[in-house]
């Protein structure tokens, strides 16, 4: 993902007039929804070791630029265990900005008799080709190790290929490892590139759009990304506190949670989720935007540098996370998503802020809200104007 200064004074303009900052944070708790959660949180299957030697056996594998050997290893590993475990698999090749992308796409059947419904997990397998937030100068030009930029996703999702073929889901499950996330100035391509290519009967068959990014990191705390669909937002973080991931919340032990999901903390990222979002598929992000110490206008120390290493990622955060995401589909939280809080098709400037917001007090006045439109509207002009000017 990338992060600009430049809108900075923006988002955070919106950020504190608009009642969405903290929503997620702020619904009452669906109950049945957790009790689900429950019910299956001691037979989960996620392992959060075996997540986390994916991290070291990707990142030997070298940097992995679109169209290097270490992309296609990384790929073979990918469709192997795909084959073994009764996936079909497709490969997209795309050319975009001279690089030759490879989207894998890994569909496994549901039980439910057709047609069928879908639910897409996303990371991308990409890791960046410059390490332009090193602060180290002379470092700046080298591709990033990428173990939590990259790898921690592409960990999750591996480990979901052995899986969920036994959690006997009715829809489709696709398992959609992105290429050309974070290629120099070009982000989010496979993604783009992808949706680019749904037909108007996939976007109505896909039920919603879970992206991982940067969920690795040792001291996770998860922040409630914008832009995103809130129904989703608001059942993750009700199973996030059914497994103790959220503060002065208690699990289905009765213990009081940790601080992982903090969603009263809005930050808003361009990632691979804002395509599906922009055709109007319930999405949203997963991700800790502060990897290592918090760094103003970008997603902390560590990020885009040569320090993001497997020692910065712990099994612990993988598993939290990969545990979250399993719960999801075995308590159907993915489907049935009101897509009421979708923009327009094709109206990315809605999403144009990529920056690290702050928390915001919420406000539910109706008047406060209705007075802010206009404002909202110039804001989203002013965002779109810089998305594009910024991408030319
Ligand atoms: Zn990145």
């Amino acid at each position: 993902m990338m992060s600009r200064l430049a809108v900075r004074a923006l988002a955070l303009m919106a950020c504190l007039v608009l009642a969405t900052c903290s929503v997620a944070g702020q619904q009452p708790m669906p109950s049945t929804l957790e009790d689900a959660a429950c019910d299956v949180s001691s037979t989960l299957l996620f392992d959060g070791t075996a997540a986390n030697r994916s991290i070291s056996e990707q990142v030997d594998l070298g940097p992995r630029l679109p169209g290097s050997n270490a992309s296609l290893a990384l790929r073979t590993i990918m469709l192997e265990a795909a084959e073994a475990n009764g996936w079909t698999a497709e490969t997209q090749v795309h050319e975009r900005h001279g690089m030759n992308l490879t989207n894998v796409i890994l569909t496994l059947n549901g039980s439910a008799a057709t047609p069928r419904t879908a639910v897409v997990l996303s990371a991308h397998y990409d890791s960046r080709n410059i390490a332009d937030q090193d602060l180290n100068a002379s470092n700046r030009s080298l591709p990033v190790p990428g173990a939590n930029d990259g790898a921690s996703g592409t960990a999750v999702l591996l480990q979901f290929i052995s899986i969920a073929p036994q959690l006997n889901l009715e829809h489709d499950l696709v398992l959609f490892f992105n290429d050309a996330e974070d290629q120099n100035q070009n982000y989010t391509e496979g993604a783009e590139a992808w949706a680019d290519n749904l037909t108007d009967e996939d976007v109505e068959r896909i039920e919603s759009f879970l992206l991982l990014d940067m969920v690795g990191d040792a001291d996770l705390h998860l922040h409630n990304i914008e832009p995103g669909n809130q129904t989703l937002k608001q059942r993750l973080l009700a199973l996030g506190a059914a497994l103790g991931m959220v503060a002065d919340q208690t699990d289905c032990a009765g213990e009081l949670g940790e601080d992982i999901m903090r969603y009263n903390v809005t930050t808003a990222v361009i990632d691979d989720h804002i395509h599906p979002h922009a055709l109007g598929i319930p999405s949203v992000n997963l991700m800790d935007p502060v990897y290592g110490e918090s760094k103003s206008g970008t997603f902390g120390s560590y990020w885009h540098t040569m320090e993001d290493t497997p020692d910065k990622v712990s099994a612990e955060s993988l598993e939290r996370v990969g545990r979250l995401v399993e719960v999801a589909l075995r308590t159907g939280a993915l489907l049935d998503v009101d897509p009421q809080e979708q923009p327009e098709p094709n109206d990315p400037g809605s999403t144009a802020t990529d920056v690290e917001t702050s928390s915001a007090p919420s406000r539910n006045s109706g008047l406060l809200a209705l007075g802010l439109v206009g404002l909202l509207l110039i804001l989203g002009l002013i965002g779109t104007a810089e998305w594009y000017l910024k991408r030319s």
